[in-house]
């Protein structure tokens, strides 16, 4: 830095000017190399389980950037030129990202004319203009791609029994915040149906919490999920007799899968070539370490926790790709001819509601075609705010196309 004290202002100048460029041609490099990678779902084998993990974790870059260059990388294979966009500096990354969810083979070409040279502001503005957003008024009823929105914040003012206003802001996404060492700021949009639960929730523990305080109320709540979920997963805290299982059946008992657990510390426990080990702690599955198929027995030092994606990518390791596409067929095909389970429709609950189009949303569609599949509609929502966490783009087929490999082992 200090070589550049004493060079003239003009070469100040044209200097900045040429590694601005060189940033850009490097940006638009590294979205380049991220579409390749993810072809080759190379973050796998280092232990990640998604490209956003990747950029994350390997690639250093924040949440924030992570998700701009991994959508942009997405849509860029289908509309190639807007990595020159981004190469020449006419369009940033951010406003790429932010043009993303719009881009069709239609409009990409006056879209992206348009946005040439705007700042991120004018960019949101262009959009707004161009597909602009539902109003939230009061009069409007919850429906499945707009669903109601009640932001916490309006629900803790004491004594608010009406509804609350609607916010000016569409659905964002939610936020966890921290605003001093032990206190977090927590932001999220519900949908009508889970403030009408809070609000039930918060008059049947008035004695218990007087206050009404969000905060308390859904610490309860969650205590007593945490407590519901481990029992369920790990049977209830103490030794059970080992029941024995039947001959052939890849059943792992209980107590196998809560030591399987409690060493693997509810994490993945995939490590790569250079030791480090996946992060992934959703999505869990316990298996077998040297498969069930091939006689791997059943024991705690023979299964692991893994995430859906090393469970898939292990699979097709050991199995072959064919294999794993064959698997994923017959498990769909065996779920379509069991009988519809009467707890839990085939069809989700919100699609079924009136006036709610399926085909307005790329997630409600692909969640009603995963649901169709015969994945259960619990499953298919899980996997889809997974895929909307990662920035998976927003159309049906990438959309369904990644929920199938989050679904499947
Ligand atoms: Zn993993």
């Amino acid at each position: 830095m200090n070589a550049l004290s004493s060079i003239s202002d003009r070469e100040l100048r044209d200097r900045l000017t040429a590694a601005v460029s060189a940033e850009r041609m490097a940006a638009a490099d590294v979205i380049y190399h991220l579409v390749e990678l993810d072809r080759r779902q190379l973050y796998l084998e280092d232990a990640c389980s998604s490209l956003f993990a990747y950029c994350v974790e390997r690639l250093g870059y924040s949440d924030d950037g992570a998700t701009k260059r991994m959508r942009v990388a997405r849509i860029s294979q289908r509309f190639p030129q807007i990595l020159d966009e981004l190469a020449s500096g006419s369009i940033h990354l951010t406003g790429l990202f932010l043009l993303s969810g719009h881009l069709t083979e239609e409009n990409v070409d006056w879209l992206l004319a348009e946005a040439r040279g705007k700042s991120k502001r004018q960019i949101e503005e262009l959009l707004a203009r161009w597909f602009p957003k539902p109003d939230v008024a009061a009069t409007i009823t919850p429906n499945v791609t707009e669903p109601a929105q009640a932001e916490l914040s309006t629900m803790s003012g004491a004594g608010n029994s009406s509804p609350p206003p609607a916010p000016p802001v569409p659905a964002a996404r939610a936020r966890v915040e921290p605003l001093s060492a032990t206190t977090f700021r927590v932001e999220f949009t519900a949908s009508g149906g889970l403030r009408d639960k809070l609000e039930h929730a918060r008059n049947l523990l008035s004695h218990t919490v007087p206050s009404g305080d969000l905060a308390a109320l859904i610490e309860r709540a969650i205590d007593e999920l945490i407590a519901v979920e481990t029992k369920r997963r790990t049977g209830a805290g103490k030794p059970r007799k080992h029941r024995g299982t039947k001959p052939g059946s890849r059943h792992v008992p209980v107590d196998i899968q809560r030591a399987v657990r409690e060493r693997d510390e509810d994490q993945c426990s995939f490590v790569d070539a250079e030791g480090r080990r996946c992060s992934e702690k959703r999505f869990l599955t316990i298996e077998h370490i040297e498969p069930f198929a091939l006689g791997g027995p059943t024991t705690v030092e023979n299964c692991c926790l893994l995430c859906s994606s090393h469970n898939a990518h292990r699979a097709r390791q050991v199995f072959g790709e064919e294999h794993v596409a064959q698997k994923v067929g017959e498990a769909r095909a065996s779920r379509d001819a069991a009988p519809a389970e009467p707890a839990e429709s085939a069809v989700p609950v919100e699609l079924a509601a009136p006036g709610a189009p399926p085909e307005r949303d790329a997630f409600q569609k692909v969640q009603y075609a995963l649901v169709h599949m015969g994945f259960r509609s619990t499953q298919a929502k899980h996997a889809l705010d997974e895929l909307r966490r990662r920035g998976v783009e927003p159309r049906p087929e990438p959309l369904l196309r990644a929920a199938i490999t989050v679904l499947t082992p």
